[in-house]
This record gives C-alpha cells, sequence and structure tokens, in this order.
C-alpha cells in the first residue's frame, strides 16, 4: 500500500504559523496541498508552487532560494520563462510515493518548527511565507501543464438518474457494471477556479421531427459537481497500469466543475458521447491535495448491491475493495446576482460523498490505460457527476429539478420534461443556470481521530452568450 499514515498525520501537530491551527481552516498542516500561481504585482515574478497554509501560502521555490529545500526532493529550473514552476510540478508528479512522503515530511518539519530554521530566519520567512490576502490579490491561479482530459461517469446514482429520464423501464446500459465509461473531453479550456463562464450557444433540437435543430445561446446550462484525478507518474504506450500499481501513479486531487449545456448535449451525443456541450469550459479547484494527504480518509469501496458482478479481475484487488475509495464530503451553492447584490449567504443546493461511486480512482486509471494507452504526468481524470442515493445528494440540476426518483421505495417515474424549480432565499426559482449566477463546489474530509482537511473552492460566475 504505498500511501500510509505516518507523523506528518498527526492530529496534535500544530504549525508557527497561527491560522493554521484553526479548526475550521481547509489548510492545517496535515493538508499541505501543491498549487500554481502566476505572480503578477508580487516581488517575485513568475509562476510559482505555493502550498497553503492556513491563510499564508508557503512558496517551494524560495524555499530553494535560501537553501531549505533540496532540490532532490523539489527540482527547480532557471527562471527565463513563465514555464519553470510548471516544469517543476511536473517533475513532482514524476517523481516516486517516497520521494513525494519525503518531500511533504520536509515542508511538514520546516512549518511545525521541528526543523526551525525558517522560522527562525525572519529574512527567510518574509521571502517564504506570503500573505494570503497579497496573493489573493496580485495573484492568479493557474491550472498545472494538463495534456489531456478524460471525463468518466463513476456514479451508478447518477447514471441511474439521467438513463431513468431517457429510459425509465432500463436506465442502465449493459456495459456500466463491467467499466467505467468515460469519453476524450479538452484539455485547453479547463480553467482555474474564478474563470468567468460564458454561456455557450450551439444546436439544439428542432422543434417537431424532420425539421431543422435551432442555433443560439443555450438554455439549460448546467454544471456537474465532480472530483478530478491528476495522474503523476505516466506509464509507456502499449504497458498498462496494472490495478496495484494505480495509485502510485496518481498525485492527487482536486474539485472539477464540468460545465454542461444540456440541450446541446441531448442534440448532439448520439452516437459518440458528448462533445461541444462539454468542451466549452471546465473549472478546477487550484489546490492538489495529494494521495499523501488523504491518506486517512480512505474508506472500503462502494458495496455493490447483491446480484451485481464482481468486477473483472484486472480491475480488483483487495485494497482495492477495502480501501479504494475515497471519504470527501462535497457540497454545491448557488449565488446569484441577485443574492450577492443583497448580501445574501450562497445557498446549498446539495451535499453527498465521493466515496459513494460505484468506480474507485485506481479502477478508472487501470481501465484507461488496460488497452496500452499512455498516460502523462499531469493528464487529469474527472470522476463524473458525484450523485448519492438520495436527492439532496445529486450533484447537478438536470438531477436535482427533475421530478423521477428511480431509488425512492416504490421508484417515482418521470420524463426528463418534469421538473419542480428550486426555491432561492432571494425569492427567485431556478431549473437551470441564468446569467450571471456563481456556482462554488467545496470538500473536505473529516474522520474521529484525524484533523479535518479541505480542498478549497472552485467557483465560476455565467457570463451573457456572446455575439
Ligand atoms: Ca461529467
Amino acid at each position: 500500500m504505498p500511501y500510509e499514515i505516518d507523523e506528518t498525520h498527526d492530529p496534535s501537530l500544530e504549525s508557527w504559523v497561527e491560522s493554521a491551527n484553526d479548526p475550521e481552516t481547509d489548510f492545517p498542516i496535515q493538508n499541505l496541498p501543491l498549487s500554481l500561481w502566476e505572480m503578477t504585482n508580487l516581488s517575485s515574478q513568475g509562476t510559482h508552487i505555493l502550498v497553503p497554509i492556513g491563510d499564508s501560502f508557503l512558496d517551494l521555490d524560495e524555499l530553494v532560494e535560501h537553501d531549505l529545500l533540496d532540490r532532490s526532493l523539489y527540482p527547480t529550473f532557471h527562471y527565463d520563462d513563465f514555464d519553470d514552476a510548471s516544469k517543476s510540478l511536473a517533475a513532482v508528479m514524476r517523481s516516486s510515493p517516497e520521494t513525494r512522503r519525503r518531500l511533504r515530511e520536509r515542508i511538514s518539519d520546516l512549518l511545525t518548527g521541528k526543523d526551525p530554521s525558517l522560522r527562525d530566519n525572519p529574512e527567510a520567512r518574509e521571502e517564504c511565507l506570503l500573505d494570503g490576502d497579497d496573493v489573493h490579490e496580485d495573484a492568479m491561479p493557474e491550472t498545472h501543464s494538463i495534456g489531456d482530459y478524460t471525463d468518466f461517469y463513476a456514479s451508478v446514482h447518477h447514471a441511474t438518474n439521467v438513463g431513468s429520464m431517457f429510459r425509465p423501464d432500463n436506465p442502465l446500459l449493459p456495459n456500466y457494471k463491467w467499466i467505467p465509461v468515460g469519453y476524450h473531453g479538452r484539455a485547453s479550456s479547463v480553467v482555474p477556479s474564478g474563470t468567468p463562464i460564458v454561456r455557450p450557444k450551439g444546436q439544439t433540437a428542432p422543434a417537431e421531427d424532420g425539421g431543422a435543430p435551432g442555433f443560439g445561446p443555450c438554455k439549460l446550462l448546467d454544471y456537474e459537481l465532480e472530483m478530478g484525478v491528476v495522474v503523476g507518474r505516466g506509464n509507456d504506450l502499449g504497458e498498462p497500469i496494472s490495478i496495484a500499481d494505480a495509485e502510485d501513479h496518481i498525485l492527487g486531487l482536486c474539485l472539477l466543475n464540468d460545465w454542461s449545456a444540456r440541450d446541446m448535449q441531448k442534440w448532439e451525443y448520439v452516437p459518440l458521447g458528448p462533445f461541444l456541450a462539454k468542451n466549452f469550459a471546465t473549472t478546477v479547484s487550484p489546490y492538489i491535495v495529494t494521495m499523501e494527504a488523504l491518506a486517512p480518509f480512505r474508506s472500503p469501496r462502494y458495496e455493490r448491491p447483491d446480484g451485481d458482478p464482481a468486477p473483472l479481475p484486472h480491475l480488483d484487488s483487495d485494497h482495492d475493495r477495502d480501501a479504494g475509495a475515497l471519504d470527501i464530503t462535497l457540497e454545491v451553492f448557488i449565488a446569484t446576482k441577485q443574492m450577492r447584490d443583497k448580501g445574501i449567504a450562497p445557498h446549498r443546493l446539495s451535499k453527498g460523498n465521493f466515496k459513494d461511486m460505484y468506480w474507485t480512482v485506481a479502477q478508472m486509471l487501470t481501465h484507461h490505460s488496460s488497452n496500452g494507452c499512455n498516460m502523462q504526468p499531469g493528464d487529469l481524470l474527472g470522476s463524473g457527476t458525484v450523485s448519492g442515493p438520495t436527492r439532496d445528494a445529486r450533484g447537478c440540476l438536470l438531477e436535482l429539478t427533475w421530478d423521477g426518483d428511480p431509488f425512492a421505495n416504490p421508484p417515482v417515474k418521470a420524463t426528463g420534461a418534469d421538473r419542480t424549480p428550486i426555491d432561492l432565499p432571494s425569492g427567485e426559482q431556478r431549473k437551470f443556470l441564468e446569467d450571471g449566477d456563481e456556482i462554488i463546489l467545496k470538500g473536505y474530509c473529516e474522520r474521529e481521530g484525524f484533523r479535518r482537511i479541505g480542498f478549497g473552492e472552485c467557483r465560476g460566475i455565467i457570463q451573457p452568450a456572446k455575439g
């Protein structure tokens, strides 16, 4: 098992960065995610890797400059262009889990003061520890270099709900319980949290059979709550990754919003799957929470109901069955323009958990490379919409405002058109997203005996269609 609980997870560890000891922070000393920021007005120009700690950020490149971090754990490059930090991050991705564990341990030792050389050096502290407000004002989060993006469909609850809208008596297609279904998405339109999302235009189904389709701004715009899996080490073309090795190839996870144009999707998806309804924008949170940090929050794999087949041997292992899932609570909030103008707090739309997925991250990666497809450092896998068995755990509006419920007893059948709007605290209602709506994803892990860690936020505001 590559990722084990060690002294860096000790819940009693505290940092001399006081804000990291706040029980509410997403970024205590036990978390230490990696993030990439482009500094525009700060004293350090260029793109840097920052580790959030409480309300502050630790600059890994400055640590190296001050001889506080060894290049064997974190390689740096000459600062000739903006890509340098991205290269450093790629080097971390390619490194072994053991090297990454030592990097985590080193950062932890510096921030607890077990090694006091940063805490007790005012000049190094000034340059290595950045004030959070300054970073949020004078730097922009960047996505890491993503070569390829693949989106899966790993929640059986989401797949059953969506399938029921079109095939009430046969919602799941025969392959669903045998392969983690996915499609190749587009990496160029994966954007960091905070990037405005322009309402897409596209074709929609003809009003009557045989008529011409419409073309215009999407009328049924939606979000999808997902986790993003960031690939660490890759594999050579023709050399599949086994399920036993799959987790070694994962750097960590982030939040992911797969913005979706439902009216365009319905018209275009046959026979080759999603295309323009999905690739206009995908938003990711800036913080990659590492597999090391997630070690205390492993959970048994989703228990398949009686009658479901066991996974084929190449997608199965004792470790994956016993601890392949990740216990991550996920929430979605909406803030309309009117709510923001009136100072009304964002309204929670749903709350679910990543451990309810039918397929694990290791199964998705193993399946992806099982034909010899080569994964590369930084490749991004979307998990598919995270929906749970209850209505309040549905991870998109397509499901939340739908009147059917295949998991009720007895099941409630309804067509995809049968919808009830959601009431918002401003008195507004929503079936799908309007211009000015902001969607905010949040995620966190909690377990008795361990420190709570969080994923930060993944935000985007809908802008009117162009032209
Ligand atoms: Ca999706």
